[in-house]
């Protein structure tokens, strides 16, 4: 398994993972001696289960973002947008079914809009990506897909992302990645 399928395949568990963390926490808040109502246990819980998704997130993709000011301050505000936006329909449900439930609403929201963010916000730019392939140096040749430095190799699999290539489109990406760039 290569390291980039291993961190898909990581990524998929992450939501699964994360339900559990919030059942688990619901149902010991609910049950436990406290006693908690259940707006303050779902609160709890949103808060946890965002916080065990935030680090999971990031600790997964950290090293293939490239962390600008302005990324890690989108990073940090989206959680904050992602609360607003979630206000008027956890209202409106909050009303109509049940006040928890509108606080449940309101944490799956926050915490899947969060996600959603990070993949637009940590995308990197046409201009970052060539950055990236250039790199790689003119001795080089870059994988197209993410930019390993597949040099030396006697395959065109790229070992860091399993993607097959033949080898004109090897040879085209590095070419292409040499043209002169207007900065985007
Ligand atoms: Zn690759």
């Amino acid at each position: 398994m290569s390291a980039f399928i291993a961190r898909i395949a990581l990524a998929l568990l992450m939501l699964p993972l994360a339900t559990v963390v919030y059942l688990m926490v619901v149902s010991l808040l609910l049950a436990g001696p406290g006693r908690r109502s259940e707006e303050a246990a779902f609160a709890v819980a949103s808060v946890l289960t965002g916080a065990f998704v935030g680090g999971y997130w990031i600790a997964l993709w950290r090293r293939t973002v490239h962390w600008t000011p302005r990324r890690v301050l989108l990073t940090a505000l989206a959680p904050l947008a992602a609360l607003i936006v979630s206000l008027p329909p956890a209202a409106v449900l909050g009303n109509a079914i049940d006040p928890s439930f509108g606080v449940f609403i309101s944490g799956v929201i926050v915490i899947l809009l969060w996600l959603t963010a990070t993949i637009f916000i940590w995308r990197e730019t046409p201009a970052e990506r060539l950055k990236r392939l250039r790199s790689v140096g003119i001795s080089g040749v870059a994988c197209p897909a993410c930019g390993y430095n597949m040099a030396g190799l006697q395959a065109t699999t790229c070992p860091e992302c399993g993607a097959r290539f033949s080898l004109d489109q090897i040879v085209g990406a590095t070419l292409e990645a040499r043209q002169p760039v207007e900065e985007s």
